[in-house]
């Protein structure tokens, strides 16, 4: 029909070559393996990533090939988040912390053609090359490490082939529904599951997390992505930096406690983004250092619950904001955001921070409904709980390659996306989790959220973290066990009697814990993305 808009395809290209030309000066800062501070522009970025491109077509690199890489978030990494897309080609993110078995049936399961690595995350990939079927390359982006004098197959440095290239004639055309990346999630059950993000939900993602009631994300600010580059692209950050102009702060490979003070304190961080547990041992490093983070306006917290305790510490010790949110890898991540609405600025104190404490409002593109155990919508009345079912844009349709039939089960006929979580929604459209569906304990007839009795011990003050999960109990069906780790100067002294009785105020006694199931333990198990792991606490049982 005439007279319509034009047509303007999506794809990831566009962000880049929008950075060249509007924002050439804006600084992108990394900190490397030795501790040093790599700091360019955009401009020079841009030049970098488009002599990568040529390289990578020159190693033989053709639309659809996946390519892989291994690595802490830098400046080398984000030239791979846009040089391989933009070739129509399908970054492939290795979690760095999987188990050996695991990355291997990644790779061979994505066929990837080549790996960049860093050069201190070279060793597990040397030990495990053998068993790599379809690898051709290794590309090594030296990070200053030391040494290890590791040989890996076809062996190439990064910096020596980029040297040896000319920029990219042109960027080749596509359609916006290519793949672009690709990231695995590991199932409770079963192989670990791939999801592949289009150049189109990349794009509108990067759009929908720089809204003002998401991240805000603007030319103002400096964002430092603690969250790994190969966990969901990084929430889409990097994408969303580019297209917006801010500038980027890379953490390389320290990523607890005073690395992390120091370059917010030293590039003046305005948004910081993670899952808890680094902002909580962030927090403990403040009590003991103190640092400089006000430059911040906002910590984006998510991938596991943020505990109001947490939320509450930041605001009253540091003046700083907690945004909660709640996404996966299959929602590309970002599903909510705890942003109050403007009614809410007149209520109390407590009131907000129990609000801000949920998950959050659905963003825009962001469809939800809770449903019964059969398929039934339930009413968003913040008492109804069911499991979260999302569609959108940025959600997947599908898994890539299911191994199996069961893997694409929670795809519906109607077109919507089993989140597997369990959760409420109140009358303001802010969205609770309850539980995982296989996280709920039933003791006495009655459903017990682990998550509200973690919440509720992490509050104790003596208390780092803490996980719940049910045991088998002849009297109450399931009970409640309850493993701590005690913050290091309560080591010794953490009084397990007065936390039961701290328990006690906020539960019905059934639900509390016995004495005899709280195990103080060292550190409380995590997956190879920083969640408390928790079949490892139910084998230990
Ligand atoms: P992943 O795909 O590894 O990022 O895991 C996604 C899962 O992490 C979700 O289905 C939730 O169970 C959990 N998750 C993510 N964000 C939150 C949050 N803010 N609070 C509670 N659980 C979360």
């Amino acid at each position: 029909m005439n007279g319509l808009m034009m047509h303007y395809p999506l794809t990831i290209d566009r962000i880049l070559a929008r950075a060249e030309r509007n924002f050439p000066e804006q600084e992108i800062v990394s900190r490397l393996a030795d501790g040093s501070i790599h700091r360019y522009t955009y401009g020079e970025f841009y030049t970098r990533t488009l002599k990568l491109m040529q390289a990578l077509r020159k190693l033989g690199v053709k639309p659809g090939d996946r390519v892989a890489t291994f690595a802490w978030n830098s400046y080398r990494h984000m030239e791979l988040y846009f040089a391989v897309p933009a070739l129509g080609a399908v970054l492939h993110t290795l979690n760095i912390r999987l188990f050996p078995e695991q990355l291997v049936y990644i790779v061979n399961h994505a066929e990837d053609a080549l790996i960049f690595c860093d050069k201190s995350l070279m060793k597990p990939l040397a030990d495990l090359e053998p068993q790599f079927k379809t690898v051709k390359q290794f590309i090594v982006m030296d990070d200053l490490s030391p040494d290890q004098g590791l040989k890996l197959k076809g062996i190439t440095d990064y910096e020596s082939l980029i040297a040896a290239e000319n920029a990219v004639a042109e960027f080749p055309a596509f359609d916006e529904n290519t793949a672009a990346g690709m990231c695995y999630t590991s199932g409770t059950t079963g192989e670990p599951k791939g999801v592949l993000y289009s150049h189109r939900s990349v794009f509108l993602h990067a759009m929908g997390i720089s809204m003002i009631d998401s991240l805000a994300v603007s030319a103002r600010d400096v964002i430092l992505p603690v969250v790994p580059m190969i966990h969901v692209m990084s929430w889409g950050i990097p994408f969303a930096a580019c297209l917006t102009g801010a500038k980027p702060v890379y953490p390389g490979n320290q990523l607890i406690g005073k690395p992390i003070a120091d370059l917010i304190e030293q590039e003046k961080v305005t948004l910081a983004a993670g899952v808890p547990t680094i902002w909580n041992v962030l927090l403990q490093h403040l009590k003991k250092e103190k640092t400089d983070i006000s430059s911040i306006r906002a910590m984006v917290v998510g991938g596991s619950a943020a505990p109001p305790a947490m939320i509450e510490a930041y605001q009253k010790e540091h003046g700083v904001q907690i945004l909660h949110a709640w996404g996966m890898t299959e929602t590309s991540p970002l599903g909510t955001v705890a942003n109050l609405k403007r009614h809410m600025s007149s209520w109390s104190a407590e009131d907000q921070l129990k609000q801000r404490s949920k998950q959050g409002a659905f963003v825009p593109l962001v469809e939800a409904r809770i449903v019964d155990d059969a398929g039934n919508p339930l009413a968003w009345d913040g008492k109804n709980s069911g499991e979260l079912q999302v569609k959108g844009p940025w959600i997947a349709a599908s898994y890539y390659k299911p191994e199996n039939k069961e893997a694409n089960a929670a795809f519906t006929a109607d077109g919507w996306f089993g989140t597997g979580d369990v959760a409420r929604v109140d009358e303001h459209g802010f969205m609770e989790i309850t539980d995982r569906k296989k996280d709920l304990i039933k003791t006495r007839g009655e459903w017990l959220s682990s998550v509200e009795m973690e919440n509720a011990a992490m509050a104790f003050p003596d208390v780092l973290e803490a996980a719940v999960v049910g045991r088998p109990d002849d009297v109450r069906g399931e009970a409640a066990v309850l493993f701590l780790t005690p913050k290091p100067e309560k080591k010794d002294t953490l009084d397990l009697k007065a936390l039961h009785a701290f328990l006690s105020e906020k539960f019905a006694h059934w639900q509390v814990p016995k004495l005899t199931d709280m195990y103080v333990i060292e550190a409380i198990p995590k997956t190879s993305v920083g969640k408390f792991d928790k079949k490892v606490l139910r084998k230990r049982l």
